[in-house]
């Protein structure tokens, strides 16, 4: 077995802390790589504060991993020693059903196997993220790195880079459409440069007006203040599409009257809470209220690759692992330009 440090949470009323573990040894199909970065997602602090489920504990977060492969199995093909290697939010699947039949492996009709905070595919093994010094993962779940860009600022394409990417080419949006991304925070400003980079004219929707200037940077072309009463007034019937990357309770029934005829507001900001949405707010104007889960394994290949050829990374603030808490609480207050990226250096 491999001694691995982390940090983790006992159970959800214990703040992060220093714990050890064992990850299995390198299987014939295994990769295992040493983590330099990790990011930290918003889902991370939803899950060790059990906001949508009990987890399971004791808990190490983190999903957007990267670092240098150290070690692979005797069947593997795709990873030799000394490449850079990157896992994103799942580390396996059944493989065989429809769904992943098609890499659609985050809709897995048998249960996908998230990276942490869930089993391996034996159901009873728990499975452990990346805030820690290495991981062993099959190479099927494993993505190659570019070595051209900052390396700290790609880990966050792992998850909030392939969760919006993903439903931006799953409904085509692009030149033509006038696309609303809802929350300016990690997913969110990666939504931007996407949507930017796919030729859609892109509008911030923001309660921060502060973060104006950041999204023009960004690329955005439009910024509306969504607690100022006229600007949503005027932007009212206006989107083809509404990205709503929002991680806490909103009003759906006043974002669904800013889209246009036929027009479509996406989720995939998960709030604690369930909305109550008006059959009203989607009947006038014939309107989709959809959703979208990271992306499957090809998919988040190909975001990494066209990353790579568009040079394009998350806007990070780089971390100690000792002041994960800290981060934590900006995050809660919406304070994050705009992604939280742990240097596993420090841990
Ligand atoms: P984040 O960095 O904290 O960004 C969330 C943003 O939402 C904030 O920056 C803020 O933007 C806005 N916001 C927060 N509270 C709000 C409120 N009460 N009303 C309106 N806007 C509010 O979080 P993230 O890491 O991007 O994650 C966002 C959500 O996506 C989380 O719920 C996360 O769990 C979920 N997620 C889902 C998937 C998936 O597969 N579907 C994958 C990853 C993450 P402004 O300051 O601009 O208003
Ligand atoms: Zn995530
Ligand atoms: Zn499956």
């Amino acid at each position: 077995m491999i001694e691995t440090k982390a940090y983790a949470a006992q159970d959800e009323h214990t703040d992060l802390a220093p714990w050890a573990f064992e990850r299995r040894e390198v299987g014939p199909n295994d990769v295992q790589f040493d983590i330099l970065f990790c990011g930290v997602c918003h889902s991370d602090l939803h899950q060790i504060k059990n906001d949508w489920f009990p987890g399971v504990f004791p808990m190490v977060p983190g999903h957007e991993i990267v670092g240098r492969v150290v070690k692979v199995g005797s069947e593997v093909t795709k990873f030799k020693e000394g490449d850079l290697a990157g896992t994103g939010c799942l580390v396996d699947s059944c493989r065989v059903c429809e769904n992943c039949q098609q890499s659609l492996e985050q809709y897995c009709l048998n249960g996908s196997s998230p990276t942490y905070n869930g089993y391996e595919q034996d159901h009873k093994t728990p499975t452990y993220g990346g805030y820690s010094n290495t991981i062993v993962v099959h190479q099927d779940f494993v993505l190659h790195i570019h070595e051209k860009l900052d390396l700290a600022a790609v880990a966050p394409l792992l998850c909030a880079g392939i969760t919006t990417y993903s439903p931006l080419r799953h409904w085509n949006i692009g030149k033509g459409h006038k696309l609303a991304v809802l929350g300016l925070g990690g997913l969110g400003h990666m939504a931007v440069k996407f949507g930017v980079a796919f030729g859609a004219d892109v509008t911030v929707l923001s309660t921060s007006p502060k973060k104006e200037e950041d999204a023009r940077k960004l690329g955005a072309h439009h910024f509306v203040v969504t607690t100022d009463a006229a600007q949503l007034e005027q932007a009212k019937g206006s989107f083809d599409y509404i990205l709503d990357t929002v991680s806490a309770e909103h009003d759906f029934n006043m974002y669904l009257s800013l889209l246009r005829t036929n027009g479509v507001h996406i989720c995939v900001g998960v709030p604690p809470t369930p909305a109550q949405i008006a059959a009203f707010s989607v009947i006038v104007g014939r309107k989709s209220l959809a959703g979208s889960s990271i992306g499957g394994l090809k998919e988040t290949q190909e975001m990494l690759d066209f990353c790579a050829e568009h040079n394009i990374v998350a806007d990070i603030e780089k971390i100690d692992m000792k002041d994960i808490q800290i981060a934590y609480d900006r995050m809660q207050k919406g304070d994050v330009r705009y992604r939280f990226v742990i240097d596993m250096a420090t841990l």
